[in-house]
């Protein structure tokens, strides 16, 4: 199957090579040279991934990212930064806005590569979904899997797709502790490099999105081991 990236970058010659590196590893590629010109583009079109750069004219890779989460019906796409910005503080902040991955330039084509497949192949393909009467039901909490939505008392909880794939675990292990570790392993699956307190920026992520819906508490810290779905009654 193949996969469609949309590429959001303003420098023409990363533009040209990215497209390259991409297209020679078997993705389809769109492209668009800045924000807006993303935004209008996914208004028309639904990629399976898109990549975003952080430096951009206009709107910022940072505030198209917080405006595709905003967005109803765009929220649920990996969205994966493309930085020149090493320092942790900026990483942080692209998680913190809603992305699922980063790349740091200059980096490799290979492993671009590699992050991208591997953050897909996080996602449910099309065809692959679960049986659509499929819900996990924990306290007031309701997961339906097939159309990937989380209600809290009816109330739809906005979760981007890390966030919705770690509360899917820990509502599949109610009031199990798991440490930063186990959850990189389970959640976001072996083969991927990330730092532990990535984990914390989604756990932030997503006790937020849960507030939104006056559903707090429901993640609790276990001091000094990690962290578990609370006895929800
Ligand atoms: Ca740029």
């Amino acid at each position: 199957m193949t996969r469609h990236v949309l590429m959001v970058e303003d420098e023409a010659a990363i533009r040209d090579m990215l497209a390259f590196t991409l297209q020679a590893a078997g993705f389809r590629v769109s492209q668009a040279a800045d924000g807006e010109q993303a935004w209008q583009w996914l208004q028309e079109n639904r990629p399976d991934l898109v990549l975003i750069d952080w430096m951009l004219p206009g709107l910022s890779g940072v505030e198209l990212i917080e405006r595709i989460r905003a967005d109803a019906e765009l929220r649920t796409l990996p969205l994966v930064m493309l930085t020149a910005r090493g320092a942790e503080s900026d990483q942080v902040q692209g998680f913190e806005a809603g992305a699922d991955d980063y790349v740091v330039k200059p980096f490799s084509p290979r492993a671009l590569v590699a992050r991208l497949q591997a953050l897909l192949r996080r996602q449910p393909a099309d065809g692959a979904q679960p049986d659509a009467a499929e819900h996990l039901r924990v306290g007031p909490l309701d997961m339906d899997l097939a159309a990937h939505r989380l209600t809290c008392e009816g109330r739809e909880v906005r979760l981007g797709p890390t966030e919705f794939r770690l509360m899917r675990f820990f509502m599949q292990h109610p009031e199990r502790v798991f440490s930063r570790a186990q959850l990189l392993d389970h959640v976001w699956g072996e083969q991927v490099v990330v730092e532990e307190r990535t984990v914390d920026v989604h756990i932030r992520r997503l006790r937020r999105a849960l507030e939104d819906v006056a559903c707090p508490d429901c993640i609790e810290t276990v001091r000094g081991v990690g962290y578990r779905l609370a006895r929800l009654d």
